[in-house]
């Protein structure tokens, strides 16, 4: 079981902070880190082109996470029960990412949850006031 802390310490400083377009990760507690990291690994899967993802602990930004450093992180554990059918993908394959967005017409900001419930959804880093949505 991985914890929040030892996610933090894969992540790499982000300097400017969150990277316009770049998908955020909002995780609050280690409950949700076995679900975020293994929803994590099947969002790379679905985009090749995605360098990494912002990781954003307790509405703190708190440094980028990149693919590489998820990877290796999962490779120490993948020893568990019918990890043999998932040879080149580790991790648990249920879970899945919420990926919101913003309601504003026009912006591209998007972000990952763990658990989606409105009330707590993330602001848009671009539009404090809007509430980051599931796409309709
Ligand atoms: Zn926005």
């Amino acid at each position: 079981m991985k914890t929040l802390e030892e996610l933090k310490q894969q992540t790499r400083p982000a300097p400017t902070g969150l990277a316009p377009g770049n998908p955020a990760l909002y995780i609050d507690n280690d409950e949700q880190v076995q679900a975020a990291t293994a929803g994590l690994i099947h969002y790379f899967a679905n985009d090749d082109a995605l360098r990494g993802i912002d990781l954003v602990v307790a509405g703190e930004p708190a440094g980028f996470l990149p693919r590489e450093a998820l990877y290796n992180m999962l490779e120490f554990e993948s020893k568990g029960l019918g990890d043999g059918d998932l040879a080149n993908l580790p991790g648990l394959p249920e879970y899945r990412l919420q990926i919101l967005h913003c309601p504003q017409p026009g912006c591209n900001e998007r972000c990952l949850v763990t658990f989606y419930r409105p009330e707590d959804a993330p602001f848009c880093g671009l539009h404090p006031t809007k509430h980051m949505e599931p796409q309709p």
